[in-house]
C-alpha cells in the first residue's frame, strides 16, 4: 500500500511542473547565477537541475530530505516576507517518496571535492560517497511517478503537454531573473540533446526576452512602466472579510507594473507572439483577472490580436496575500478591483499617448 509520506509527497509534487518549479527555486534561493535543466524524454526519464550556487552545507547532509526539514525559515514573521522561494522543506523529502532521487553538492570552501547524496525513500540519508563536481548543487529526478502507477501512467500519456507547461515556467523564471543565465535542453531517447532555449547572465530582461522568444519580438514590443496611486475602495460588500477579491485596504497603495507589452498595432508583420507572463515582485505567478484587464484595454484600441504581456507588480506585501497552498503560488490581490480599475486607465492614457 501507499505510505502516509507517499500520499502527502503527491499533494507537493503533483506533477512535472512542479518538480522544475521546486528545483529551479531552491537554485536560485541558493543564490546560482547559472541554472541549467536538462531533461530526458521531455522529463518522463529524467530531469536534471544544475545551479553553481552555494551548494549545501556538509551538516545539513542529514536533514535536506527530511520532511519539514528547511534551511530558509527563522521565524513565522518570515512568512510574510517571503525573500526566499523555499520556506516549508517540503519538495526534496517529496522527491525521495515519488522519484529515483539523487543530489550531487559541493561547497566553494570544500574545494574541488563533490559529495553525491543517496537518500531512501523516507527522505532518510542513506549514502555519501566522493564525486567530482563543479561548485554548486546537481540535482537529479529521474522516473518521476515510478511507484505510483496511475500518476506515472497519466503522466506518459500527457507529456508533451506536461514539457509544455514546463517549458513556459522556465520562459518566466529565465526572463525574470536578471543576473542567472538559464540554458535549458531536452534529449529524446534516441535522438541528440536539442538547446530549448538559453539566455544570458549579464542582460536585460527585454534581452531575455529576445533570446527566449526571438528577435522579431524586439520591435514589436514596447516598455510597460505604470505608476498607479489606488485609492482604498468602500464598496458595498467590504464588511464581508471572507471575501478577499473585494477585500478594502484602508490605505492608499502603490503599485508599479513594470514590463513589455505588444505594440497596440493593427496589422502584420509586427506581431509578437501571445505568450502572457505576470510576476508579483518579481514571483512568477498567475494572474488571470490582470490578464483579462489588459486583453480588454487592447480589444478597445481594435487590436484583435491577443498581446504578448511581460508584466511585473511590484507593490507592498501587505497588498496581496500568497496561497501558500503546496502545488502552487496562487496570488490574491486586495482591492482587486480598484487595481484593475486604475490599471485600464493609465494603459488606455498610455496607448493614447503612444504614437504608434
Ligand atoms: P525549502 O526550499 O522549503 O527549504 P526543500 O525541500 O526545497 O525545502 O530543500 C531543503 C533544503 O535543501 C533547503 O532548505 C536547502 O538548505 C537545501 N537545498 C535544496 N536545494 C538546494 C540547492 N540547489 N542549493 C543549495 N541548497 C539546496
Ligand atoms: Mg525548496
Amino acid at each position: 500500500g501507499r505510505s502516509v509520506h507517499q500520499i502527502q509527497s503527491g499533494q507537493v509534487i503533483v506533477d512535472l511542473n512542479s518538480v522544475v518549479k521546486e528545483l529551479v527555486e531552491n537554485s536560485l534561493d541558493a543564490g546560482a547565477t547559472s541554472i541549467e535543466v536538462r531533461f530526458k524524454n521531455q522529463g518522463l526519464d529524467s530531469v536534471e537541475v544544475q545551479d553553481n550556487g552555494k551548494g549545501i552545507a556538509p551538516e545539513d547532509f542529514d536533514t535536506v530530505a527530511l520532511k519539514h526539514h528547511t534551511s530558509k525559515l527563522s521565524s513565522y514573521e518570515d512568512l510574510t516576507s517571503l525573500d526566499t522561494f523555499g520556506f516549508r522543506g517540503e519538495a526534496l523529502s517529496s522527491l525521495c517518496a515519488l522519484s529515483k532521487f539523487q543530489v550531487l553538492t559541493a561547497r566553494l570552501d570544500d574545494g574541488a571535492v563533490g559529495k553525491k547524496l543517496d537518500f531512501e525513500v523516507s527522505g532518510k540519508l542513506k549514502a555519501t560517497s566522493v564525486a567530482s563536481a563543479q561548485k554548486g548543487t546537481t540535482v537529479t529526478v529521474d522516473e518521476l511517478f515510478y511507484n505510483l502507477p496511475v500518476r506515472r501512467k497519466e503522466l506518459e500519456k500527457n507529456i508533451k503537454r506536461e514539457y509544455g507547461k514546463v517549458l513556459s515556467l522556465l520562459y518566466a523564471y529565465a526572463c525574470i531573473s536578471v543576473g542567472v543565465r538559464f540554458a535549458v535542453s531536452n534529449q529524446m531517447p534516441k535522438g541528440k540533446k536539442v538547446v530549448a532555449f538559453s539566455t544570458k547572465s549579464n542582460a536585460t530582461t527585454k534581452e531575455n526576452i529576445v533570446n527566449v522568444f526571438g528577435s522579431k519580438t524586439l520591435i514589436a514590443l514596447i516598455k510597460l512602466d505604470l505608476h498607479l496611486d489606488i485609492e482604498p475602495s468602500r464598496g458595498p460588500n467590504t464588511q464581508g472579510a471572507r471575501n478577499w477579491a473585494t477585500q478594502a485596504t484602508d490605505r492608499s497603495m502603490e503599485v508599479r507594473i513594470e514590463g513589455h507589452i505588444s505594440k497596440p498595432v493593427f496589422g502584420e508583420g509586427r506581431q509578437a507572439p501571445d505568450r502572457q507572463m505576470f510576476f508579483v515582485n518579481s514571483r512568477p505567478c498567475q494572474l488571470p483577472q490582470v490578464s483579462k484587464a489588459i486583453n480588454e484595454v487592447y480589444k478597445s484600441f481594435n487590436v484583435s490580436q491577443s498581446p504578448f504581456i511581460f508584466a511585473n507588480l511590484v507593490m507592498d506585501t501587505n497588498a496581496y496575500d500568497v496561497n501558500v497552498s503546496p502545488d502552487k503560488r496562487s496570488i490574491m490581490l486586495h482591492d482587486q478591483a480598484a487595481l484593475l480599475e486604475s490599471l485600464k486607465t493609465a494603459l488606455t492614457a498610455m496607448f493614447e499617448q503612444t504614437d504608434h
